[in-house]
């Protein structure tokens, strides 16, 4: 009955479906374990009417015109402009720190100091990588560094990672930045926003298509199966011919034969408050105080309209195979494991994988969303 199998409703999943069923005119079940499509991405209303995201707060940001311009057949868009402070020392500073930050935290004449040898150094507006400025010769600018790593990022890595920076593989260190300017938006990108209606109507218009059927609450392994010696697969106990797009773990695909691939997940707690703010920007990380990482205000994000608020405090913990894989460790050792499955994933000539998990790689959604066209270009010529 169908051309595709598509395991995962998330952004991967959906994108590739949508161009399936509308642009090929083949016929796609999309699979997915949850009670909802969407993925990560899904948001739905909690009992007192609030607007939440579920899995954590998602503010789509990108600098390629395309993206956005394919994801406007979806949705109309909010615009958003994202902001983060770090409590430091009883201060709520602006993140990535940049020069507001550098004037807040040091005395005057030391931050207007450093404020000029900066600009000397690198130029008004430039974004810094962290390891760059910590390798710096010179005492003031490595000062700087020092400050801000070991008290934004060292405790909030420790606490989403399970592991300090030096741990992890460098190009996490190497994103951070410190802005040369007065910018406090979090993503300098072009286009930023928040799907007006949500993320859920996002999805749900996107899979509208009678090409496409969902079938949810459904671990694929009670419907699919892979023979790993013929290399072939099994849909419903019958040899399947269409092709598998496979955007969940690849270590859960192929039975944990080279060991489980480490992730981390975490637990959200929300609280309703009942008054219309409680912060003054959408999120606060907590490097260095609490249990948790950081707590976001959503209604700062969706701009909903509403008497009361919901906090959402984010505690991350190690991943076990009941929960949700969120965030893969990037390690190398983790790193040499994933390349294992994916080997065993190309030798079946009707498997196509894709998608943070079955990449074990981070991707925001404007990546997901892109490696996905990306990947229906190539299907289209095969
Ligand atoms: C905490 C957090 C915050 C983020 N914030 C942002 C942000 O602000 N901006 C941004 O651009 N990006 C953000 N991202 C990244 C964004 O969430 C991802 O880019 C996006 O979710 C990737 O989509 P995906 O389809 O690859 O994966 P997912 O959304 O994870 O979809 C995978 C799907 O596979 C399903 N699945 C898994 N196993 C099985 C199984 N055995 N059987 C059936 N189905 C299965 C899952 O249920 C899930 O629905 C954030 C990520 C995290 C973790």
């Amino acid at each position: 009955m169908f051309d595709y199998l598509i395991v995962g409703a998330g952004f991967s999943g959906a994108v590739l479906a949508e161009r399936i069923a509308t642009q090929l005119n083949k016929r796609v079940l999309l699979i997915d374990k949850r009670n909802h499509i969407g993925g990560n991405c899904y948001d739905s209303y909690n009992k007192d009417g609030l607007l939440v995201h579920s899995y954590g707060s998602r503010v789509f940001h990108t600098n390629d015109k395309p993206i956005w311009e394919y994801l406007q057949n979806f949705t109309e868009w909010k615009t958003y402009q994202h902001k983060v402070v770090a409590s430091v020392e009883g201060m709520l500073v602006p993140i990535p720190f940049n020069l507001n930050s550098l004037a807040q935290v040091f005395p005057s004449e030391f931050a207007n100091n450093l404020t000029k040898k900066l600009i000397d150094t690198y130029g008004y507006g430039q974004r810094i990588p962290i390891l760059e400025l910590l390798n710096s010769s010179d005492e003031d600018i490595k000062f700087l560094a020092d400050f801000v790593y070991n008290k934004i990022y060292l405790n909030y890595s420790k606490k989403q990672w399970g592991h300090s920076p030096d741990e992890l593989d460098e190009y996490v260190t190497g994103r951070i930045p410190i802005v040369i300017s007065r910018d406090e938006r979090h993503y300098p990108d072009d286009y930023q926003g928040i799907p007006r209606d949500g993320y859920n109507k996002l999805f749900k218009r996107m899979l509208d298509h009678p090409n496409i059927k969902v079938l949810l609450n459904t671990d694929y392994r009670e419907v699919i199966t892979l023979n790993h010696y013929s290399k072939q697969i099994k849909f419903l106990g019958q040899l399947f011919e269409g092709k598998l797009i496979y955007t969940a773990k690849l270590d859960e695909l192929f039975d944990y034969q080279f060991g489980e691939l480490p992730y981390r997940t975490i637990d959200f707690k929300v609280h309703t408050v009942n008054q219309a703010h409680v912060q003054d920007v959408a999120t606060i990380n907590y490097p260095n105080d609490y249990a948790f990482t950081r707590v976001t205000e959503t209604k700062y994000i969706t701009g909903q309209i509403h008497p009361q608020t919901a906090l959402i405090e984010e505690y991350h913990r190690q991943c076990t195979r009941k929960d949700i894989p969120y965030y893969p460790i990037p390690k190398h050792e983790n790193l040499v494991i994933h390349e294992q499955y994916k080997e065993l994933a190309n030798n079946f000539p009707n498997l196509i994988t894709l998608g943070h998990l079955a990449d074990y790689c981070y991707y925001d959604m404007h990546v997901a969303v892109s490696m996905a066209l990306t990947k229906f270009e190539q299907l289209k010529n095969i």
